[in-house]
């Protein structure tokens, strides 16, 4: 599925008791001794970075972080009344086993490693190529990311059908260039990630010695991999990762696996074609099974075991998992505590049993309706601002127009939940817990194959803090978690909410024309319907966005990726600009508003998009986002986008030569 969000990827779950307390437009976060011409970001929110420091279990800290604390305030209520009267309704004892299970740290530690025991037993029998083969598919069913992926997905060509999805995979880094790269504190980081593979190793019972060097043979095998592997700039681009095969196409790209063995012991359902998203990896992959000695194998799919359940399988694991994932790679010193992490947990494995009471107790048929009328208008700006475009034929604009009114919005919470029928849940130990679920999901996910395309699926649970487009299926998914203060606030006034969630709505209608969901047609299908010429000016102007996001730092000396950044720049851009143009027409034929807390209603607008971004990062935080992240660091998705705005400078009576005003002649200008 591709999917195009309005947050970072390690932003979970919301719910909002306590939300209510929170102003949507709150002066007291401004510091009005920076000029909002110069750092528009401080103006808005200096006086909350201020007051604040990020707590000592968080990587960041902002306004999703705030509504994520008061959320799981209610979300733990709810789950320890199922766990204390699980009663005999299938779904609510899932629910309470399984938070029960997980919170239950003395049987937790008791066990230990133990239920993945048999996995690594036989992992330690593997002999020749076709039992590592076959390892792999095993593994894969059972959830773990053994050296590739193989997933269900629309076909990017024919969206009505689902296909077989293989795309790389496998590594325990967060990116492939963490491999890759030369400099020294890369280098430090491959050495702490060794050490980190073989104390978890240690962990499961291997000897010291014996650890340490099967770290090594995993740090190169996985290097291996990653070498072979596309840049996260390279996969954004949708032609780039569409390369339909017939299976006979399949075995002559990978004349050496097995593929009728490995899709049996997946239990795939029959398919005639299948996916290659990165054609090169799996060529490489196919050489390397061959030649990397079978001992170097074993030991990399027993990491990748450990690695995917041992923050599962009590303290000992879970705090090493911690230590190299949070610790190094994010600078959090503290674990959350442990009913945190079961919450998001249950959240992950149960989403649609848990969200289901969640949205009976926070979203109403009154948020919805101001949340559809907010969308209705802001598509009309689209439309309208479209055809106001100098430089886009007429014959695309009726296509654009075509695809803007296919364009299905999710509001809430699915209209049919998901079933959870087959998924066993026992009262301990929670690491079985875990596994079972996860073997459920990669069976769910893999029986979609063949079948046609629901439509009425959801990506995100109904409490999560996020938004999506869904260009495969011309879609765009607002869960309940978002549609609360601060984001949205049905007491606020219209200048407010449409700079908060109207410019987030704008945000992921807009992704359906950003620099890759441009090339989706209204059905969903990549199929080139822009011409030649107004996709060649499109690539100009949005290479001007590219140009400067490229100048931004993101922390020391790492600056901002503007190709990797380039879609959700262009969706902010876009999102706050039809946002903008959709809040003035509400006020046709109306008086201008008076000014509330000294701020005009355009100042009102721009302000909302800035606070709901007011965000602090640790910096080892930062500088992993700036590496796996595709959206800018919260600073410039508001500095960035306003400076291209007119509307933003004229509200704030900006000057030529401020900061906050790109030059007239590199200024980005689309829609
Ligand atoms: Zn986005």
């Amino acid at each position: 599925m591709v999917r195009r969000m309005i947050g970072g990827l390690l932003l979970a779950i919301a719910l909002p008791l306590g939300a209510q307390q929170v102003k949507p437009l709150d002066p007291a976060n401004m510091d009005t001794t920076c000029s909002a011409c110069e750092d528009f970001f401080a103006y808005a929110n200096g006086g909350w970075l201020s007051h604040n420091t990020i707590p000592a279990d968080r990587p960041r800290w902002g306004s999703f972080d705030e509504l994520h604390e008061a959320n799981y305030a209610a979300l733990k209520a709810t789950l320890e009344q199922a766990a204390a009267h699980p009663g005999p309704d299938p779904d609510t004892r899932r629910l309470g086993l399984f938070y029960a299970s997980c919170m239950d740290s003395v049987t937790n530690d008791r066990i230990g490693p133990v239920p993945i025991e048999p996995l690594l037993d036989e992992i330690r029998l593997l002999r020749t190529r076709a039992d590592v083969e076959r390892e792999i598919a095993t593994l894969q069913s059972a959830g773990v990311g053994a050296a590739f992926s193989f997933r269900s997905g629309q076909d990017g060509k024919n969206s009505e059908r689902v296909i077989g999805q293989l795309s790389q995979g496998g590594l325990g880094l967060p990116d492939r260039d963490y491999y890759t790269r030369s400099d020294s504190a890369s280098a430090a980081l491959r050495d702490q990630y060794r050490e980190h593979v073989a104390h978890m190793l240690a962990l499961t019972g291997q000897g010291t010695a014996q650890a340490a060097a099967a770290a090594d043979r995993v740090l190169a095998l996985e290097t291996a991999l990653a070498r072979a592997s596309m840049t996260r700039v390279e996969r954004r681009n949708a032609d780039s990762t569409y390369h339909l095969l017939a299976l006979a196409g399949l075995r002559s790209l990978t004349p050496g696996m097995n593929w009728p063995a490995f899709l049996r012991a997946r239990r795939a359902p029959a398919l005639a074609d299948v996916n290659v998203a990165q054609p090169r990896f799996y060529h490489a992959l196919d050489s390397l099974l061959t030649a990397v000695p079978v001992e170097a194998w074993r030991d990399y799919l027993a990491w990748q075991t450990v690695r995917t359940f041992g923050p599962s399988l009590g303290s000992a694991l879970e705090q090493e998992s911690f230590r190299f994932n949070s610790t190094v790679l994010q600078g959090v010193a503290e674990m959350q505590p442990r009913w945190k992490r079961c919450v998001g947990a249950t959240d992950r494995s149960l989403g649609e049993i848990l969200g289901q009471a969640f949205v009976r107790t926070h979203f109403t048929p009154e948020a919805k309706a101001r949340a559809e009328t907010m969308v209705k208008n802001i598509r009309a700006s689209l439309r309208q601002r479209i055809g106001q475009l100098d430089w886009m034929s007429s014959a695309t604009k009726q296509k654009a127009y075509t695809k803007l009114e296919a364009i299905v919005q999710k509001i809430g919470y699915p209209d049919k939940w998901r079933s959870y029928d087959g998924l066993e849940i026992v009262s301990q130990p929670y690491g079985v817990n875990i596994m079972h679920a996860a073997a459920f999901e990669t069976r769910r996910n893999l029986a979609k194959i063949g079948k046609p395309v629901d439509r009425g699926e959801w990506g995100m649970t109904p409490p999560t803090v996020n938004a999506y487009y869904n260009a495969g299926q011309n879609e765009v998914v607002f869960p309940a978690g978002i549609m609360q203060p601060p984001f949205f606030d049905p007491k606020a006034d219209d200048a407010v909410n449409y700079g908060g969630m109207g410019a987030a709505i704008g945000h992921e209608i807009s992704h359906g024309f950003d620099d890759q969901g441009r090339k989706y047609d209204a059905k969903g299908n990549l199929s080139g319907w822009w011409s030649d010429a107004d996709a060649a000016e499109f690539e100009k102007r949005a290479d001007a966005v590219v140009q400067q996001f490229n100048g931004f730092v993101a922390v020391d000396t790492f600056h901002v990726n503007g190709k990797l950044t380039l879609g959700e720049n262009i969706a902010d851009f876009a999102g706050l600009t039809i946002a903008y143009h959709a809040f003035r027409k509400t006020l046709e034929g109306k008086p201008e508003p008076a000014p509330i807390d000294g701020l005009t209603a355009d100042q009102r607008f721009f302000l909302a998009w800035a606070q709901i971004w007011r965000a602090m990062s640790r910096p080892e935080s930062a500088k992993l986002l700036v590496n796996v992240d595709p959206h800018a660091p919260a600073r410039w998705r508001v500095n960035g986008p306003l400076a291209n705005m007119p509307e933003f400078q004229q509200a704030f009576g900006c000057q030529a030569g401020d900061p906050m005003v790109a030059p007239a002649e590199t200024r980005a200008r689309i829609w």
